[in-house]
């Protein structure tokens, strides 16, 4: 069986001023040696700050998106480059809320997490289906559709990781039920088998969606499950703290 290290990612959205680094210091204070891998994705601003806090800690700071061009003309638009530069380990990419606002496709999640392996970064490629789709039963339609057009070929078990988030779990305290999340991640782990090998039985895939210190240790149970993509919950060390807890 597959090893794969638990990976709990908090991503702060457009949440933090430098008030909110010892949100992340409390975090790693409290895990210096922790059995999951720890991620925080805070805004742009705070990335090169939250690094050098963070900096020999245990806790990994990501970008929450990136540019798929390493430098040019694109104002107030930034590289994956940039983002490693400033001490970044990870970057999300396609997340729901950056498909929505910025009418991205699946190919410009693609592009946008090909330029974030390219610089060295791990991609957490989001995907996930609306509540339409969900109640339309199109649910592993959409995962296919959004593994296949987003997930670049040069995908690897050491440079990608896949977040499931359900558009309608997130941010609004609703979970899909343990066996849907089943369904949802081994039909994931079908996917990239057949067409990434046997290694991607090493990718990590996270849950997304409304992810508490009260319901993760059941998700995390899940066999395919491999860590949480957590939005809300993680602008509290003492939330997140919780969470990383039940890994
Ligand atoms: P949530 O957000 O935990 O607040 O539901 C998850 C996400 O958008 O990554």
């Amino acid at each position: 069986m597959a090893e794969r290290r638990m990976l709990i990612a908090g991503n702060w959205k457009m949440n933090g001023l430098a008030s909110q680094i010892a949100e992340a210091e409390a975090v790693a204070d409290t895990w210096r040696a922790p059995k999951s891998e720890v991620l925080i994705c805070p805004p742009a601003t705070l990335v090169g700050a939250l690094a050098s806090a963070l900096g020999g800690s245990a806790v990994a700071v990501g970008g929450q998106d990136c540019h798929a061009e390493p430098s040019g003309a694109h104002t107030g638009d930034i590289s994956a480059q940039m983002l490693k530069d400033s001490g970044a380990r990870f970057c999300l990419t396609g997340h729901s809320e950056r498909r929505t606002d910025h009418g991205e496709s699946d190919a410009d999640v693609q592009a946008k997490s090909h330029a974030a392996q390219a610089a060295g970064l791990i991609a957490v490629i989001c995907i996930g289906e609306t509540l339409d789709e969900r109640e339309g039963e199109k649910t592993l339609d959409v995962i296919r559709a959004q593994l296949a057009g987003s997930v670049p070929d040069t995908a690897t078990a050491a440079n990608t990781v896949i977040a499931y988030e359900p558009v309608w779990a997130i941010g609004t305290g609703l979970v899909p039920t343990i066996a849907q999340i089943s369904e949802a991640h081994d039909f994931m782990r079908a996917e990239l088998v057949a067409r990434f090998g046997a290694q991607a039985n090493d990718m990590r895939l996270l849950y997304g969606g409304s992810v508490k210190p009260a319901n993760a240790a059941e998700i995390f149970a899940v066999e395919n499950v491999d860590g949480a993509l957590v939005g809300g919950a993680s602008l509290k060390a003492a939330d997140f703290n919780g969470i990383i807890a039940a890994a």
